[in-house]
């Protein structure tokens, strides 16, 4: 297959339904202490066993009040002081307020807290208000009014962070039952590769992809078994392919699918299992392989990504990490294109679409720009290390200009969103 022949290729949309279709939730459950959550996804929906907040409290230091001791006098004694954890207990007689702090319980009847900046305190030690401004309810947070008792406030499918762990902490939920981690085994296959450290002989390169991939799945919460680089013998590659199937629950490997070498790993996998090899229409992005080691004990799926380093960086975020949030019952919600304008002009590929590394910032007038973060080539880790995000190019119409001019509008996806 040269670079451009694209005949046969499914667009990106239709591999990533073809995943979605056939992969489901590969992981079961466990119940976990919310202090080790963090990052699992949740396997049930969690609903609330109390309201939030727990019972009206002052969302101001300042003073309790009724509005009808203030329809006569602006000025009211003092009948006590509430804490936070140390509720107002006396009684409170008509014509007094209640000295509150921030988070303590209001006093049965108060219906108005008025922040400590807008009263007075008199030499005699009574406090005066003005009553004119004070709004029914003010600075009173209410029972409820954030989280009602028995709703459901995180739906199963959610992977837990510091934004949901405080909400859990706050409703007492000391529990939670969520997915166990997926496991992902990997290794690079080439006789060029050598493992970090190693001396380098003529032709040979370090095996940077399994750096990139032991990242990659951290970030997504997974368990990895690193299996290394696996040269290009059919026996090596077989008996590490039987181990991640006995081992993981799915298998990542890249390099060896080009059509150099895809004919002899096709044999193997067809003997292995099913896999197929997709021509999928995006750059940068060979051959990629997608299937199932059906014929081996457990029949694990199999994600074969190209060897180049941007090319399997690029096919793991668009295809495998979707792919594999499935496996985890993660409800992985769809990249969020968003619009930017080019600082130069960029050159189209017909037939396919584009990612190419870019660099975001926002211009004087508020607008999201992206330049190119250097040198586009599927091997070129520098202007990879450089960028922030992906910039998608979509193919021209037919008949369309190629060229793209400066200040045209693409598409791009930070990397802080794709989990990088
Ligand atoms: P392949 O997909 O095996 O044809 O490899 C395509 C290109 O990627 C070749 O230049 C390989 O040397 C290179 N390559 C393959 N695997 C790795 C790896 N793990 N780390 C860095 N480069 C690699
Ligand atoms: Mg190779």
């Amino acid at each position: 297959m040269s670079g451009c022949d694209i005949s046969g290729a499914l667009s990106l949309l239709e591999a990533q339904a073809h995943l979605t279709e056939v992969l489901s939730t590969a992981v079961a459950v466990e119940t976990l202490p919310l202090a080790e959550a963090q990052g699992r996804v949740l396997a049930e929906p969690v609903r609330a066993g109390l309201p939030l907040p727990g019972f009206d409290n002052a969302a101001m230091d300042g003073y309790a009040v009724r509005l009808t001791d203030l329809l006569t006098t602006d000025t009211l004694a003092l009948a006590g002081k509430a804490f936070a954890g140390a509720p107002f207990s006396g009684a409170w007689p008509a014509g007094s307020c209640v000295r509150i702090m921030t988070g303590a319980p209001v006093p049965e009847g108060a219906e108005a807290v008025v922040m400590q900046e807008e009263v007075q305190i008199l030499a005699d030690g009574r406090l005066r208000f003005t009553p004119a401004t004070i709004r029914p309810g003010q600075h009173i947070r209410r029972q409820g009014e954030d989280v009602a008792a028995g709703s459901v406030v995180l739906a199963a499918g959610l992977r837990l962070g510091a934004q949901q762990l405080p909400l859990l902490a706050a409703l007492n939920v000391a529990q939670v039952r969520v997915h166990r981690p997926l496991k992902v085994a990997f290794f690079s296959s080439g006789d060029e590769l050598r493992s970090l450290g190693e001396p380098l002989g003529p032709g040979q390169i370090v095996d940077s992809n399994r750096y990139a991939l032991a990242c990659l799945l951290a970030n997504l919460g997974c368990e990895v078994l690193d299996l290394g680089i696996i040269p290009d013998d059919p026996a090596a590659l077989r008996s590490a392919f039987l181990q991640a199937d006995r081992q993981a629950d799915a298998l990542i490997t890249s390099g060896g699918v080009s059509v150099g070498e895809a004919d002899y790993t096709k044999e193997l996998l067809s003997e292995l299992g099913e896999v197929a090899f997709w021509k999928v229409a995006i750059k940068p992005g060979k051959p990629f392989a997608f299937g199932r080691l059906t014929r081996a004990t457990r029949g694990i799926p199999f994600f074969g990504l190209p060897g180049n380093p941007v090319s399997a960086l690029v096919t793991f975020l668009l295809l495998v990490r979707p792919a594999l949030a499935r496996l985890m019952g993660w409800q992985l919600p769809p990249p969020r294109w968003l619009p930017a304008l080019t600082t130069a002009p960029l050159r189209l590929t017909p037939g396919r679409q584009d990612f190419q590394r870019g660099c975001l910032f926002v211009d004087e007038d508020g607008a999201l720009r992206v330049g190119s973060a250097g040198g586009q080539g599927s091997a070129m880790l520098m202007s990879l290390a450089a960028a922030d995000c992906l910039v998608r190019l979509d193919p021209p119409m037919a008949g369309a200009s190629r060229e793209l001019p400066a200040g045209s509008r693409v598409w791009v996806w930070p990397f802080a969103e794709a989990g990088l």
